[in-house]
């Protein structure tokens, strides 16, 4: 029996290409293993994000070496760094065995069979057009006893950011279509799932057949959903009909993530991020007038090229001012090919100690905020989706709130319930408990027709 093993790096758009990935080896007879020095076959599904993500793939290429060395594995890489450095990933990488890009996945036997049969070394970073673009629907199975899962709606991004490598390693948008969508949401209640999170890089620009809004909302009336979310929206595609399918369909999760990057609008035009400010605001204030105690959150990128110190005020202020739940906040990283990199010079480059002093700041407010949003909830009754046992105690449950709000609490309840919990105890970004009433009790699910091996995966 061949083993594969897959180590996934960034977003969860590849977290979900490797769980696709794993589906097409399963057909090729490979299993998966938890342990690569036992892999006959490994593969590192990349991020280039920033450079952090490309030195972390080199290193663990340089770890999986000596697996290569000592049993022949089969060593190959796909995401977006492949699609990024293409054939000249195999020059930096002489044991490196096959490169394939995010639109390859499908061609992964193809590509294994020229790798083994004709020892050929395996370039495929070629795009497939939009038309003929096929989705990888998901086997359920992969998906049975977790109670909420990842939906790929779309693929791509036709915005072009200019600190953004996405439109280069993942191409045009292309929308799959509603019907598909709502076959696989409806598969995945069949083993468990009460949650799904739709995804894709610019998923409210979805153009499936339907709009973005009317996908939210014929999803909500999958029999068996309870929870519908998604990830990642962007601020000029937050139209009057999403903000009104909030405000109709409570099973729209009341948690929208609106990346903003900076409180800057000289900042906003560089980054061609295509709105202002005072744009944003208005979109967020008619979203929470529509949902009232909506949880937002947001991107923000510190220390871009020609950000003076007043435009990283103005980002301070927008904090203070939107009072985020959370904020994933990063220093600005040069990316190839990308507007900004190639306009850093003229723009005047930060230098590194001012992005990291700034990006202290800013997390550190953003911290108080969120201690104060969580912190304002200890007494209070929360409503939970179990997921299972609590990572950090075996003994506590684990799941989250519509807010998105992980919660950890004493309690008995299986995962796939609803429960109330009150809150006893928060941190910045969690809140502590225990169970005080079984809202809805889990599914019964009925047991799978052939026995599956559990399919492991290592993110980094
Ligand atoms: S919208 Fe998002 S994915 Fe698209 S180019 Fe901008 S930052 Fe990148």
């Amino acid at each position: 029996m061949k083993r594969y093993f897959i180590h996934t790096f960034g977003c969860q758009m590849n977290v979900n290409d490797s769980l696709r990935m794993g589906e097409v080896l399963g057909k090729l007879d490979y299993r998966p293993t938890p342990v690569a020095e036992e892999a006959d076959l490994i593969i590192l599904n990349t991020c280039s994000i920033r450079e952090k993500a490309e030195d972390k793939m080199l290193s663990a290429l340089g770890r999986y070496r000596t697996v290569k060395l000592s049993r022949g594995t089969l060593l190959g890489v796909g995401g977006c760094v492949a699609q990024q450095e293409k054939d000249r990933l195999l020059k930096k990488v002489p044991y490196l065995d096959f490169v394939f890009g995010p639109d390859s996945i499908a061609r992964l036997p193809e590509i294994l069979q020229r790798v083994q049969d004709e020892r050929e070394r395996v370039v495929e970073t070629a795009w497939v057009d939009s038309e003929e673009y096929v989705f990888p629907r998901a086997d359920p199975e992969t998906s049975r006893g977790k109670v909420t899962e990842f939906v790929t709606v779309m693929k791509g991004c036709d915005n072009v950011c200019s600190f953004c490598v996405v439109p280069h390693t993942r191409g045009r948008e292309v929308s799959r279509a509603f019907p598909e969508v709502l076959g696989e949401v409806a598969d995945l209640t069949r083993v468990g799932v009460r949650e799904v999170t739709l995804i894709g890089q610019n998923v409210n620009s979805y153009r499936g057949g339907i709009s973005f809004a009317q996908l939210l909302l014929r999803t909500a009336e999958v029999p068996g959903i309870e929870r519908v979310r998604f990830t990642t929206s962007h601020p000029h595609d937050l139209s009057d009909e999403l903000i009104e399918a909030f405000r109709l369909q409570p099973k729209i999760a009341p948690h929208f993530h609106l990346p903003v990057q900076s409180g800057s609008d000289p900042v906003l035009k560089r980054m061609r991020r295509d709105y202002t400010i005072e744009q944003y605001l208005e979109r967020l204030e008619k979203l929470r007038e529509a949902r009232p105690g909506i949880a937002v959150t947001t991107d923000i990128i510190v220390g871009f090229p020609g950000e003076t110190e007043e435009d990283f005020a103005l980002t301070l202020a927008l904090t203070e001012k939107v009072r985020y739940e959370n904020q994933f906040s990063f220093i600005y990283s040069p990316r190839p090919k990308t507007g900004a990199a190639l306009r850093e010079k003229d723009w005047g480059a930060v230098p590194h100690e001012v992005k990291i002093e700034r990006l202290e700041r800013l997390q550190k407010m953003q911290r108080r905020i969120s201690a104060e949003i969580t912190s304002a909830l200890v007494g209070q009754e929360v409503e939970v989706l179990v997921e299972g046992a609590s990572r950090y105690n075996p003994l506590k449950r684990f799941g989250r709130t519509p807010e998105n709000r992980t919660v950890n609490f004493d309690g008995d309840a299986p995962a796939g319930a609803m429960v109330k919990v009150l809150v006893e105890h928060t941190t910045p970004n969690q809140l502590s408990g225990k169970q005080t009433a079984m809202l809805m009790e889990p599914m019964v699910v009925p047991p799978p027709e052939v026995e599956r091996p559990e399919f492991p995966q290592i993110v980094a």
